[in-house]
């Protein structure tokens, strides 16, 4: 992504004088003459940040304002270890609000609407997000945090509320409640605020076509902000993110190089204006691209867009100097005909080089499921780089695990 002039101004600026304001960027960038960065390539050569970083400076090693500036702190728990905590000054308060306002307005809400907010309040960043965006847009607030459904359709209904918050899973699940109480023609429902994680296109027409609501993504992290940082438009292709808060960037996962717009990536994140907890190349995880020439869309914004998330770096494997996600394997699989859904990739070293085996289940046989074999192989060549053997099992022969399928089996190291 080229960075614009003004995004170079204010990463200079914040650069000046980050090692004294803060003691994390004084051991981060110890050697480092960062005041002397003046271009995007020097800017490129800066090692990142990550979730590993911030936990290490826990509690509040992170924060570069003095204490008497910071008005509040968020948190986003781990999985494992201790969790990050992430302090706010006014200003970054005020600037979350100004964006998340912004992502309402993209989202064709107005002043008119009713807001009921079903994410949870409290140490995470979700749920106050999104109360503070409808607040400063102007519109109504319904404050109801998740769970007790009961209440969310009684409120839903009385109050006329016309656009719902909600993660993925809990949007499904008010869509099925309504759908099974017939309530639909007693809803005033008209769009769909919806936090972006990795969902099929089946779940979400059928929340959209259950509730009646256009669904916008919303996209952030707690340690940028949280939600609000960017959304889907009415081109429904993509996520805005705003660039005069935050500069974007894709890298390989890898090497850590940065790769051309339209190429798969980790997205990692500079926030541009960030006082308590500035980051700068802070790797996401999330694996997306820029959308090419998405600075003019026509919704009429100009803030570039990255595409649907496709996973998490972790995820990924490489193969011939290849860079594999399982959902591109995955899409592969969908548009070859003659496949189920069940695949298994394996890749081994093989007489000096990578070999990557894919089966796949089908009820083909004989000629047909050669050609099926030829089809998959040269999608996948066109789709990802490069040419796997193929190779098509019988329907049930993969084995299938009552949790999450392992699929892909790297016996290289
Ligand atoms: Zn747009």
């Amino acid at each position: 992504m080229q960075m614009k002039p003004e995004q170079l101004e204010l990463i200079r600026e914040q650069l000046r004088t980050i090692k004294e304001r803060s003691s994390f960027y004084a051991k981060k960038y110890e050697g480092i003459e960062v005041a002397d960065v003046d271009a995007q390539a020097d800017f490129e050569q800066l090692p990142f940040s990550e979730k590993g970083d911030l936990r290490a400076a826990y509690p509040l090693g992170i924060q570069a304002v003095p204490d008497a500036d910071v008005v509040r702190i968020h948190s986003s728990s781990g999985t494992t270890g201790l969790p990050v905590i992430i302090p706010y000054t006014a200003q970054d308060v005020t600037d979350w609000a100004i964006q998340f306002a912004r992502c309402y307005e993209i989202a064709g809400v107005n002043v008119l609407d009713r807001v009921q907010i079903t994410p949870g309040y409290g140490l995470w960043t979700a749920g106050i997000g999104f109360q503070a965006g409808c607040e400063r847009l102007g519109a109504m607030a319904i404050p109801m945090g998740p769970g007790n459904t009961e209440k969310q359709l009684k409120m839903m209904q009385d109050l006329k509320a016309t656009v719902l918050c909600a993660t993925s899973s809990y949007a499904l699940l008010l869509a099925e409640e309504v759908n099974a109480r017939g309530l639909r023609d007693k809803l005033f429902l008209r769009k769909g605020v919806i936090g972006s994680e990795r969902w099929g296109e089946k779940m979400r027409n059928r929340i959209q076509d259950e509730l009646g609501i256009e669904i916008y993504d919303i996209y952030g992290l707690t340690e940028i902000y949280g939600p609000g940082i960017g959304i889907s438009c009415d081109e429904h292709h993509g996520m805005h993110i705003f660039e005069d808060f935050c500069y974007i960037e894709i890298v390989d996962p890898v090497t850590g190089a940065t790769v051309p717009d339209g190429e798969v990536g980790e997205l990692d994140i500079t926030t541009l204006r960030k006082q308590g907890a500035p980051l700068i190349r802070y790797r996401t995880h999330d694996l997306t691209r820029i959308l090419p020439g998405s600075c003019t869309c026509t919704c009429g914004e100009h803030h570039p867009r990255i595409d649907t998330l496709v996973g998490r770096t972790d995820d990924m494997f490489k193969v011939k100097g290849c860079n594999i996600f399982p959902a591109q394997v995955e899409e592969v699989i969908a548009i070859t005909d003659g496949t189920s859904s069940e695949y298994q990739v394996m890749i081994d070293h093989v007489d000096g080089h990578d070999e990557m085996t894919v089966f796949f289940e089908t009820p083909l046989e004989g000629e047909a499921r050669e050609k099926a074999e030829f089809e998959l192989a040269t999608i996948f060549k066109a789709k990802i780089g490069c040419t796997p053997i193929a190779k098509g099992v019988p329907l049930g022969e993969l084995p299938r695990s009552e949790k999450k399928t392992k699929r892909i089996f790297d016996s290289r190291y």
